[in-house]
């Protein structure tokens, strides 16, 4: 009897939060969700991809390029295409936007290795490029495997060559070389940091000479491969320096596990939460408040720059409405709430002493939600208030969306941020809430279809 008793008052007290397949039934949604959410994937490997492919999609829904004074009504769809790498888009509500507007922010930027402006050279009778990282990035995890070029060129005209190597079966495809297990008794003694150097990040893309009979040229494959690129794109070496070229990891997506129950992908972080939160913008009928979807560039080297959050274009669109309805922009961010849609470290049962069992998210446990993100003492951190983490939980509890709380590791064990601070700091109720991942930033990250088709209920949820 006690033992009943025990028993009922701990269902009654304890957390219940629980591994969600034990009360999702929803199966055959999830799967076709995840298999489209593969595809976007596929072909969304860099920001400037992923805001093409988030536009042609806007604007088979009816979205429209928003023009500053031009006439708004009720329901009207309208989107700005942040320089090609950046995408704001709404949907106008009912109530007038001095009621503030639901935000839900996600980046499309993910780390990769870029080029650098001169990157071009041949040694050893090969021809190589020279790189330089973008984001936090374990380098050794980035030799090896083979790698696709994306990206533009600039040419000294003017005109755009878009560059998109390495994705069909018929390109070639692009690696870093490592050393031979053999000859790294030095390497090794490296520590995993420095195990790969920055600048030996170097590509090889070639190995054949240009021959001209009866010449001994100096730089022969070099130039054969400025003779293959010029007869290909019409550039020569100097349009590197005006050119954005990104090597990605050339892999597809797959299902991932025996019982297909994950996803293995490059990029998942963040275009997980761009997928779900566009997908969930454009299925909402017209919502009360006004919707917006954030699709940043330049989330992990710092939302910095222009088409990085911490520059003003969110803030001067929510203005630009305020002005057209002719209400306060102060108060419709102060009235306004914001989801950062970002990525959480997942458990990982290989390397359990970073993590804090109580306090850290767990694949297939839903979308998690983190109050505050920061290092070594809440640094830097945007601390959701315990009003508004309550009404998320509520607004998820009452839309049957599964949900879990993660910090991202052990306190002092590090730590990280997202953009929520850059929009709190606009005066706007902010609340990190994402898919976790294992393998976070490596070439091939990990998520779980049940935590990826939580996260487009929970924006779905939020929007209405
Ligand atoms: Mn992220
Ligand atoms: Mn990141």
């Amino acid at each position: 009897m006690s033992s009943e008793l025990s028993k009922e008052l701990k269902t009654k007290l304890f957390s219940q939060k629980k591994n969600g397949y034990n009360s999702f039934k929803d199966l055959e949604k999830m799967n076709e969700f995840c298999d489209n959410y593969r595809k976007f994937l596929d072909t969304a490997k860099t920001e400037r991809e992923a805001n093409k492919v988030i536009i042609t999609e806007l604007t088979l829904n009816g979205f429209k390029p928003f023009v500053r004074g031009a006439e708004l009504s009720v329901g009207d769809k309208v989107y700005i295409d942040n320089r090609g790498k950046a995408v704001v888009a709404a949907i106008i509500g009912k109530e007038d936007i001095s009621k503030g507007a639901n935000i839900i922010a996600s980046h499309i930027d993910s780390p990769r290795i870029d080029l650098k402006p001169n990157p071009l050279y041949e040694d050893g009778e090969l021809a190589l490029f020279k790189t330089h990282y973008y984001g936090g990035i374990k380098k050794y995890q980035w030799t090896a495997i083979p790698l696709a070029l994306h990206g533009v060129i600039i040419t000294a005209s003017g005109s755009t060559v878009e560059v998109n190597i390495g994705e069909s079966d018929s390109d070639p495809v692009f690696c870093i070389t490592d050393l031979l297990p053999h000859l790294a008794v030095e390497q090794m003694k490296r520590d995993l940091k420095t195990g790969i150097k920055g600048e030996e990040l170097n590509i090889l893309i070639g190995s054949k000479p240009y021959v001209f009979e009866g010449d001994d040229a100096s730089e022969a494959i070099k130039l054969n491969i400025l003779n293959i690129l010029n007869e290909k794109y019409g550039i020569v070496e100097d349009d590197f320096l005006s050119a954005e070229l990104e090597l990605v990891p050339q892999f597809k997506a797959r299902n991932v596990g025996f019982d297909n129950s994950l996803i293995g992908s490059y990029g998942q972080d963040d275009r997980v939460c761009a997928y779900t939160s566009l997908q969930a913008l454009l299925e909402i009928e017209t919502p009360a408040k006004t919707a917006i979807a954030v699709f940043a560039d330049k989330e992990e080297i710092g939302s910095t720059g222009n088409t990085g959050l911490k520059c003003k274009y969110l803030s001067y669109f929510i203005a630009d409405l305020a002005h057209y309805y002719k209400v306060c922009p102060h108060q419709s961010f102060e009235n306004s709430a914001c989801l950062s849609a970002d990525v959480n470290s997942a458990f990982d049962p290989t390397f359990p002493d970073v993590y804090e069992k109580k306090n850290c998210a767990k694949l297939n446990h839903g979308i998690v939600v983190t109050k505050y993100t920061g290092a070594g003492g809440k640094s830097g951190a945007s601390d959701a208030s315990a009003e508004f983490v309550g009404k998320i939980r509520k607004l998820f509890d009452e839309n049957e969306v599964i949900w879990q709380t993660g910090e991202l590791g052990k306190v002092d064990n590090g730590g990280g941020g997202t953009v929520a601070a850059y929009i709190a700091n606009l005066n706007i109720d902010t609340l990190d809430v994402g898919v976790p991942v294992l393998s976070m930033h490596a070439p091939y990250e990990i998520t779980s279809k049940l935590d990826v088709y939580m996260a487009y209920k929970a924006y779905a949820a939020f929007y209405k």
